[in-house]
């Protein structure tokens, strides 16, 4: 593997949340990098969800095209019934260590994918087929991991337009959203060496929370997070003045990303390294 690249200008771009083929998204590591390679960027982090195996398949192409890779995982938490996606980067050069937040990873992988057999085996069970299920799923080795393969081979196989209403039957067939409690994923995190931050507070949509201001310094009087993301697409100059403000009232680090899932959603973004140095500096980048 090529070395890691311990320094960055401030000028240079960074995005910090990106995910591939190996959760949810559909850019392949190599394809993703390409698509990088000869822009800004300088630093990204692969943050899959609940993933952390695959990041020498992510740092390899990264390295290969002058872009360094820090290690990432974005895990889905709850705190007092409300969603939060955590993002937790670990420093260079050695990356997560220990096996307390690849163990939390597990178990939540785990409850995921019972989830979704008893979706797929509750569909069976009220008479929906899927003959090109191999075919479909081919990069899954033809077995529905997440909630949305199975809403893919309805879509795939006609029984439902499109995604959304696949969703609804999904969720009729007893789709559960599953959350690693925060104050778990928080500390082992914490105890594998990396840093917790909150995703996209502003977001908003289907399953996550806005946090408003006052419901993250809740969250922050309970739990010891380190920072938040407050550069982030869909967030408004407002929300990141306000994010910001509050992330230096509480001496939290910030940090920028896209949630780029592929070459046809959302596009990586370029937020300069200068906006986000204290996280680098921690995460052992050099921002000159
Ligand atoms: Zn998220
Ligand atoms: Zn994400």
């Amino acid at each position: 593997m090529a070395a890691h690249v311990m320094r960055v200008p401030a000028r240079a771009a960074v995005d910090l949340h990106l995910h591939t083929r190996y959760s949810d998204g559909t850019w392949l590591p190599s394809a993703l990098f390409d698509f990088l390679e000869g822009g800004e960027l300088r630093r990204g982090s692969v943050a899959d969800h609940h993933h952390l195996a695959h990041f020498p398949e992510g740092l390899a192409p990264g390295a290969e095209r002058g872009i360094g890779v820090i290690a990432g995982t974005e895990v889905t938490t709850v705190w007092r019934d409300l969603p939060a996606h955590l993002l937790c980067y670990a420093p260079l050069p050695d990356g997560f260590v220990g096996a307390a937040l690849s163990e939390v990873i597990d178990d939540t992988t785990a409850q995921m994918r019972a989830n979704t057999q008893l979706i797929y085996d509750t569909l069976l069970a009220r008479g929906y087929t899927f003959p090109r299920q191999a075919e479909l799923l081919a990069d899954l080795g033809g077995t529905p991991v997440r909630a949305r393969d199975v809403a893919a081979l309805l879509v795939g196989h006609d029984h439902t337009s499109d995604m959304r209403g696949a969703m609804r039957i999904v969720t009729e067939a007893g789709y559960q959203q599953i959350c690693a409690p925060i104050e778990q994923a928080v500390a082992a995190a914490h105890s594998s060496g990396a840093v917790c931050l909150l995703a996209h507070p502003g977001r908003g949509e289907g399953e996550i929370n806005r946090y408003t201001i006052r419901e993250i310094e809740g969250l922050l009087a309970e739990i010891p997070l380190d920072g938040i993301e407050v550069y982030y697409p869909t967030h408004t100059p407002e929300q990141v003045m306000a994010y910001g403000t509050l992330a230096q009232r509480h001496h939290l680090l910030m940090s920028a990303g896209s949630d780029s899932h592929g070459p046809s959603q959302r596009l990586p973004i370029s937020c300069n390294a200068r906006r986000i140095a204290p996280l680098l500096e921690r995460l052992g980048v050099k921002v000159r």
